[in-house]
């Protein structure tokens, strides 16, 4: 029923993220045959980002499937709350707050979760050779790819996925720039839990990620059980540390929260490969795309990247794989593009802040969109695609027939990001 499982006999995994894991757990779980030979690499020395902790719904399936635990044991397992959606207060024209619900609305949630906890949560269900070895170079060879390691012979694989997180810098040649999205740093704390347990169970409540615009960008608060995670979403370019950590500080001072624990500064790049896969080597997770958190698109990111290129490598004969490998290349760069034409969006109308910071996002970075993501330059059209919602929202009735359409996401949260907006 797989045809190309037979070609698929020795595969690796490289990093040990979030990405990683859930790759590393995917093939386990949907290669037909058990006796194919699967290596996790991964160097124990290079840390991985350790936050992401806010998901899509696609996630709760996944982990049931991949782990079959029920769901409520995987809840707990990730110190995890339900996550309806995100709660936006201060963004856009109106000053008025909105809520970002999953579609169905008060029916599909995804989870708030411990990023390392998930990362164990899937190792515990993933039957692999585990290298801790660096990883120098991996490269494409006949038929496959050959990965070289620190003081260990290369190996060859028929298939490798490289989840080695951020590239250590972003090259024309090889990366499209999301260069309409205004952020690139991070500050990250912990504080205390706010949310209540309830006896032995998972926490029922629904709750929503904050999104908070603040003068030099927005704040996240995402409500875990032992903790509630914090971040101040900035550019570095436009302001001092100093000024974000002060502001932070009066943040969680109205917030009322009285203590907290100094994560990280984390700078990230706002980009996509544009190579995610080219028939031997898959890049998935932050090697593969990024932008900034607003709405959580790196985990759903890499389940699309590893759910693709594992079902096309399974599903469809061996013979096809090299005239396979630019659709699919295309199809998750538009859908990374998509996602990156979304988030740039939130920006489009500003925040109840006339600062620096919101002037520069509303009026320089976000008006860039057409020339960055025009389809010359990116070789997909996510940017058409993207056009096409914008008309839909603005016509004075969407047709039946178009209630499912999705750019990356639903219409849905299209026109509830619209409204909130006020655009
Ligand atoms: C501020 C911030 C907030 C975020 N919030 C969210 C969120 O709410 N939701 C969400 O979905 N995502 C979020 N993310 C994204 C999150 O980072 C990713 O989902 C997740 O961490 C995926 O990372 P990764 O596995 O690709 O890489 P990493 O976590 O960086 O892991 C890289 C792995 O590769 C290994 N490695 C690296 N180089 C080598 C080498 N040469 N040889 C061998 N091994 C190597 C490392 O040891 C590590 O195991 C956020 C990111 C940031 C920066």
């Amino acid at each position: 029923m797989q045809p190309g499982g037979k070609s698929l006999r020795k595969i690796a995994v490289v990093g040990r993220g979030t990405a990683g894991c859930l790759a590393a757990a995917s093939v386990t779980s949907l290669h037909p045959d058990g006796d194919h030979e699967l290596h996790h690499i991964y160097d124990s020395r290079i840390p991985v980002i350790g936050v992401g902790e806010g998901s899509w719904p696609s996630l709760v399936q996944q982990l049931q499937q991949l782990t079959h635990l029920p769901h409520e044991t995987v809840q707990q397992r990730l110190n995890g709350t339900r996550k309806y959606g995100v709660a936006f207060e201060g963004w856009g024209r109106r000053n008025r707050d909105f809520t970002h619900y999953f579609t169905p609305q008060q029916v599909s949630y995804a989870y708030h979760l411990s990023a390392d906890l998930m990362a164990d949560l899937l190792e515990a269900s993933t039957r692999a050779r585990h290298i801790d070895a660096k990883v120098l170079d991996i490269a494409r060879v006949d038929g496959g790819a050959r990965v070289e390691l620190e003081g260990l012979p290369p190996e060859r694989y028929d298939l490798v996925f490289d989840a080695r997180g951020f590239p250590k810098e972003l090259d024309p040649a090889r990366h499209i720039e999301i260069s309409f999205i205004p952020t690139n740093t991070a500050v990250i704390r912990r504080c205390p839990a706010i949310v209540e347990e309830e006896g032995d169970g998972p926490v029922r409540q629904h709750t929503y990620t904050r999104a908070v615009a603040r003068p030099h960008g927005w704040i996240f608060v995402i409500p875990l059980t032992v903790h509630t995670s914090y971040g101040y979403i900035f550019n570095r370019g436009l302001c001092s540390l100093d000024d974000v950590e002060a502001d932070f500080d009066a943040f969680l001072e109205s917030d009322g929260v009285a203590e907290f624990e100094q994560r990280a500064v984390i700078p990230f790049p706002n980009f996509v490969h544009r190579q995610v896969y080219d028939g031997a080597v898959a890049r998935i997770g932050n090697a593969a795309a990024f932008m900034e958190p607003l709405e959580a698109t790196a985990i759903v990111s890499a389940q699309l990247q590893v759910g693709m290129v594992l079902h096309m490598r399974l599903n469809r004969s061996p013979v096809n794989v090299e005239s396979d490998a630019p659709a699919v290349n295309r199809f998750l760069v538009g859908s990374m593009l998509r996602y990156g034409l979304f988030v740039g969006w939130h920006y489009s109308r500003g925040s109840r802040y006339d600062s620096e910071f919101w002037r520069h996002a509303r009026d320089h970075v976000w008006p860039r969109h057409r020339k960055a993501a025009h389809p010359e330059v990116v070789g997909c059209d996510a940017l058409r695609r993207f056009d096409e919602m914008m008309e839909l929202l603005s016509q004075p009735v969407i047709d039946r027939a178009d209630w499912d359409r999705m750019c990356a996401v639903p219409l849905t949260s299209y026109a509830q990001m619209s409204q909130g907006l006020g655009w």
